[in-house]
């Protein structure tokens, strides 16, 4: 039973709509100045730059609850079909930016700054990074949600409010250090509690049958689910959707004032601190059981919240005197599970009908399988979650009864319709009932109980249908699709670099590439253009000084401007393959050594840049972020070559530092083994600021290099069909390794960078299978091919006119990668949502 409030939006209660804030920069500093005084959360008369940051970002707040309460009022007057975004992750990095950007006010705000003795540009710097994700995949959701508002869809986002998002990063002369990151520390400007939205999530229990046969889960424990709205504008329009976050919290009745009184404090508090885990951390270590249960916990609050509010909202609309039916539900809202994650929606949706609303099995199924659809994210075999049976028949009993009939009913069907598949039932079925370890695969779940599946990037839509789920294509071949990722153009070109968009705009004569980005294909003509690649080249210098100084800040690094800046920055892990980056590097500063002084003049100089954190318990990917530390100290301080090569390491890489370095590239590498990452976003950040790839044919590099040109895109390594062959042939000892490889790795074991013992890290490398080893990577093989991809590169940047033309054909070959033309694929082939937009 439901016991949640939740604020119907009805006319009648509704205040009216206050006036808009007015815009001129006097009446901007005077409400900023109110904030600062009647909003207070420091001292008085104080007003640093962090007190400013604040008060600046209360008052634009008040301007975003302004449009964000229209936009309610407007979809429940309009009551449009309404998608829900599921979200385990979410990256949203700064907000401040993004939202006087979004609401075009830049100008009154710079000015009004100004007027109270600060600049826009070192306020913004305050902010704390939301990080509630790892990687691309919480940063996709934070531009799908940037998209949605900007192309007015009714949409709304839900994840978890986790007190401690990613961690941080320090580097150490031991390596990664892991420190909480507690971004909530003062407070978050941007989040508005909702008292009266709160839902009871239940966990454990039993399941009672009722004299009518109905199932009822009772018992257990009962936690609270707490929701705090973050208003996400869109681009110059009043649309204001909501990112929805959930907190765990335990009910006053838990609180044993009895026990408390009788010194017990602990116990009398028992029950707080189990509600407050559950949203403590993004995802908990998940090497013990009870960090396994906490991860299957959080997923499952995420689904119960989200599901009950999904629900109150569909029936509050009779309060409008609609009348509704079930049968509209699918017809009024859309689900999308953004990977595995959230797939108990599935059974919890299941529950909620029938055991709360008192529906049928064939009913409810139904509107499941109309409602909910799965985007997988991985292909990766220990990436695909699964489930220990016995724990979610601990945590979910009632869940596991669904699972279970869904189940036997998908084996049912095949048995009695698709004889032919009866073979293949063992990999397709739902539950894995092996004695050693039974567990609930979770995306065969989202698949059998979904009426779409797509993949990320064309090349890993592919792979799905041709491998992980063929079985299933032939009974639904039109359930499976592909939708390509994309980065909102907003974050990722025009505010994160100003000197590039305001050239794109004066000669495209337009800023409407910002919501259309198909029209940067405009600045193809002008790509030999000596004025425009002037300008073009004057912007990128600007862009890598400023990195350069950003640099040197946090690592006393001096870097030269003049120098090929080229990076790498993503999530540290060994199919990323940052070791073929560094082996390569370590090759490149050991023929720089050899050669002669004159020679050296001859070879264009380099800084390769590193980023990215290893997950705390990896420690392959922590050996790869302290070689590279290790590699830069010692070439950075050899001054016979350091004019010529630099490696840093930039720690703590998130949101705002992308937004730093992503402006000031010139080359990146995306040099995944094939067939591996199933997309990547960042090449497509980079590339769409004209900065050029080197990469393999992987995941979205497919697509990035036939828009922008083959002659455009350094391409090397083996293709994903290559991949299973060129294993087998290593796995048989058929693999010659290249001199270059073997150099460069005994280089490393030689001491040359220090006592760390690396053999473990490069015997990974080595041998011909095992686990650890037998290079399942694929380094060795791709790397002679790399290796000459990066002479091309070299020789491409001597010729400054022809790597300018280059740089701009990446910005103009870029239009296709806007989040805004995914959403508009999801919303029409997916979710049938339509524009609604606040007039
Ligand atoms: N982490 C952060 C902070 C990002 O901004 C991005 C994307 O830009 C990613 C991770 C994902 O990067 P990639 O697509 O290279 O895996």
């Amino acid at each position: 039973t439901s016991t949640a409030t939740v604020s119907a939006v009805s006319s009648s209660k509704v205040p009216p709509i206050a006036r808009p804030l007015a815009g001129e920069p006097e009446e901007v500093a005077s409400n900023i100045n109110y904030h600062a005084q009647f909003s207070p959360h420091f001292s008085p008369f104080k007003f640093e730059p962090e007190q400013a940051f604040f008060a600046t970002a209360e008052s634009v707040r008040d301007r975003l609850i302004q449009q964000w309460n229209e936009t309610y009022v407007h979809y429940h007057k309009e009551d449009p079909k309404q998608t829900y975004y599921l979200s385990m992750e979410y990256l949203q990095g700064r907000a401040l930016t993004n939202a006087i950007g979004n609401l075009d006010i830049q100008d009154a705000y710079g000015k009004a700054l100004n007027q109270l003795g600060h600049q826009l540009e070192d306020i913004v710097e305050q902010e704390k990074d939301a990080a509630l994700g790892n990687g691309g995949l919480g940063r996709l959701a934070s531009c799908f949600l940037d998209s949605m508002a900007t192309l007015n869809l009714p949409a709304w986002g839900y994840g978890l409010r986790y007190r401690y998002g990613l961690f941080k990063q320090r580097i150490t002369k031991e390596g990664q250090e892991e420190i909480a990151e507690d971004w909530l520390e003062k407070f978050s400007p941007w989040e508005v509690v909702r008292h009266d939205v709160v839902f009871p999530v239940r966990f454990f229990g039993h399941v009672e049958v009722n004299p009518d046969g109905s199932r009822k889960w009772i018992g257990g424990d009962t936690v609270q689910a707490l929701a705090y709205d973050v208003p996400i504008p869109g681009y110059k329009t009043k649309n204001t959707i909501s990112l929805r976050l959930w907190e765990a919290r335990a009910s006053s009745d838990d609180f044993n004032l009895f026990l408390f009184n009788d010194g017990q404090y602990e116990s009398a508090s028992q029950l707080h601190s189990g509600a407050q885990q559950i949203c403590a951390v993004l995802y908990p270590g998940d090497a013990t059981e009870n960090g396994k249960l906490l991860r299957l916990k959080q997923q499952f609050f995420l689904c119960s919240a989200s599901l009950q509010d999904i629900i109150f909202r569909f029936k509050e609309r009779k309060n409008e005197n609609r009348s509704w039916k079930w049968s509209e539900f699918s017809s009024k809202v859309a689900v999308q599970l953004n990977d595995t994650h959230p797939t108990l929606a599935i059974p919890e949706l299941m529950r909620l009908l029938m055991d709360n609303e008192g529906l049928g099995w064939d009913e409810a199924w139904e509107i499941t399988t109309r409602t909910v659809a799965y985007t997988n994210h991985t292909v990766l075999p220990e990436a695909l979650e699964k489930w220990s049976q016995s724990v979610m028949w601990k945590l979910l009993p009632r869940h596991m009864e669904i699972i279970e009939e869904i189940d036997n009913r998908f084996i049912t069907m095949i048995r009695t319709t698709r004889t032919d598949l009866e073979s293949k039932l063992p990999s397709m079925c739902i539950l894995d009932n092996n004695p050693q370890k039974p567990v609930v695969r979770m995306a065969n779940l989202c698949v059998v109980s979904s009426h779409k599946v797509n993949g990320v990037a064309q090349l890993h839509s592919d792979i799905l249908k041709a491998e992980l789920f063929a079985d299933y294509v032939s009974i639904w071949p039109k359930k499976f699709q592909n939708k390509t990722n994309g980065i909102t153009p907003r974050r990722w070109l025009r505010f994160c670099s100003p000197e590039l968009s305001n050239i794109i705009t004066k000669w495209l004569k337009t800023d409407q590439w910002v919501t259309k980005l198909d029209l940067l294909a405009g600045l193809r003509k002008f790509a030999e253009n000596a004025e425009f690649q002037a300008e073009w080249l004057s912007a990128k210098m600007a862009n890598k000084q400023r990195l350069a100084q950003y640099i040197l800040r946090e690592t006393g690094v001096s870097i030269d401007p003049n120098s090929l800046f080229d990076i790498q920055v993503k999530r540290i892990h060994e199919y990323k393959r940052q070791l073929l980056n560094i082996l390569g590097a370590i090759y490149r500063y050991k023929k720089l050594k050899e050669m002669s002084t004159e020679d050296r003049k001859n070879t264009t100089p380099r800084t390769i840049m590193f980023g990215g954190k290893a997950f705390a318990t990896y420690t392959n990917a922590k050996r790869i972020v302290k070689l590279v530390n290790d590699v830069g100290a010692v070439v950075n301080s050899d001054p016979e070559v350091n004019s010529y090569l630099k490696v840093v390491f930039v720690p703590n890489y998130n949101v705002s530092v992308a937004e730093m370095l992503i402006p000031g590239s010139e080359l990146s590498q995306h040099i995944s083994t094939a067939g591996m990452e199933a997309s990547g976003t960042s090449n497509m950040k980079f590339a769409l600021n004209g900065c050029l790839i080197i990469g393999t044919l992987d995941g979205a590099n497919v697509e990035i290099r036939e828009e922008i040109g083959e002659e455009n895109f350094f391409l090397f390594g083996a293709t994903a069909d290559e991949v299973p062959r060129l294993r087998k042939e290593r796995e048989n000892g058929l693999f010659k390794p290249d001199p270059r490889f073997e150099e460069a790795k005994e280089y490393t074991r030689s001491g040359a960078f220090g006592s760390y013992d690396y053999n473990p890290l490069l015997d990974s490398l080595e041998g011909n299978s095992g686990y650890g080893r037998g290079d399942y990577f694929l380094v060795g093989h791709d790397f002679p091919s790399y290796m000459d991809a990066q002479e091309r590169v070299d020789e491409a940047y001597k010729d400054r006119k022809r790597w300018l033309k280059m740089s701009i054909l990446s910005t103009a070959g870029s239009g296709k990668f806007s989040s805004d033309r995914t959403i508009s694929q999801y919303a029409k082939e997916i979710w049938n949502i339509e524009e609604c937009r606040v007039p």
